[in-house]
């Protein structure tokens, strides 16, 4: 396994990779890496010749200065953990390399990209478009990975590889969790001992939700998901949404979709945590 920083470096070294006719796998991450990232490393690794997984904290895609501040940063142990997988190669750019003057790109990728974490984290999926059309430009991977845990991320980064014409298959994995269910995130290290425990309650009413479905209302689910969590000292509901997984939309009947989902971000003390569950489909 090799760790490259530099893009002249990495474009070179897949170019002969192309060249001696395998096939490319991708994995984007911003590192501190855990089960859950390596799931992706390991579904790329089985599908595909060679696997890259980049790791950059982009700073593009933070709202918020303080999260991009504290976000971990693990280099050692996240080559550690890719090590006995199968990772060919480690691109761990600085930010000089990916950014040597401002992106000022503005990408337009449609409702997808405006609801929910759009509305709620200017600029964020802005930012994600920047970094991950600059990776599959310097990568040109065949078969890209990311982890259904940002549900509305892979719905952007269609949308973007469908504007761009992009040469590159994206497949979504299944979310990671813990043993008590909640989902498996970089930033779960942030969590003190106390909110750790509790921030488990938050897949906990997502899964108690999921057998209320078709007797209650959307309505009547949504208000139990945010009292019970928000009832929990602490933990704090930014928002939560049962949508259409194709569109994104909040739909408002169990009818109105064949794939509903539910989508929440909370709150636990300073850290903001994400998840999504699928609910049985009525239509
Ligand atoms: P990040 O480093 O947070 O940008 O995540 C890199 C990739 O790993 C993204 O595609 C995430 O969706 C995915 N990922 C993060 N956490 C999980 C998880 N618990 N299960 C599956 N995929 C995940």
């Amino acid at each position: 396994m090799k760790v490259v920083k530099s893009i002249k470096e990495i474009k070179d070294i897949l170019v002969s990779e192309r060249e001696a006719g395998r096939t490319i796998g991708f994995v984007p991450t911003m590192g501190a890496l855990h089960a859950g990232h390596i799931s992706l490393v390991e579904q790329s690794v089985k599908d595909n010749d060679v696997t890259v997984v980049s790791i950059f904290v982009n700073p593009t895609q933070f709202n918020d200065k303080s999260d991009l501040l504290t976000y971990p940063r693990t280099l050692g142990q996240d080559c550690q953990l890719l090590e006995p997988v199968g990772c060919e190669y480690i691109f761990a750019p600085s930010e000089e390399e990916m950014y040597p003057q401002p992106d000022t790109r503005v990408f337009q990728l449609g409702r997808v990209a405006e609801v929910m974490e759009g509305a709620h984290r200017p600029g964020h999926f802005n930012g994600v478009a920047q970094v991950v059309s600059k990776l599959f430009d310097i990568v040109k991977p065949d078969n890209a990975y990311f982890g259904e845990k940002d549900f509305q991320q892979i719905a952007v980064i269609r949308a973007m590889v469908e504007q761009l014409h992009l040469p590159v298959h994206i497949i979504d994995c299944p979310i990671l969790r813990e043993p008590d269910g909640l989902a498996m995130s970089s930033r779960n290290i942030r969590l003190t001992p106390g909110q750790r425990q509790k921030a488990s309650l938050i897949a906990c009413t997502l899964k108690e939700s999921t057998t209320f479905v078709p007797e209650k209302s959307i309505q009547e689910v949504i208000r139990f998901v945010i009292d019970t969590i928000n009832h929990e000292p602490e933990m704090e509901v930014e928002y939560f949404q049962i949508v259409d997984g194709n569109t994104l939309e909040a739909i408002t009947d169990w009818s109105d979709t064949a794939y509903p989902i539910g989508c929440i971000t909370v709150f636990c003390g300073k850290v903001r945590l994400i998840d999504n569950i699928k609910y049985p489909s009525v239509k």
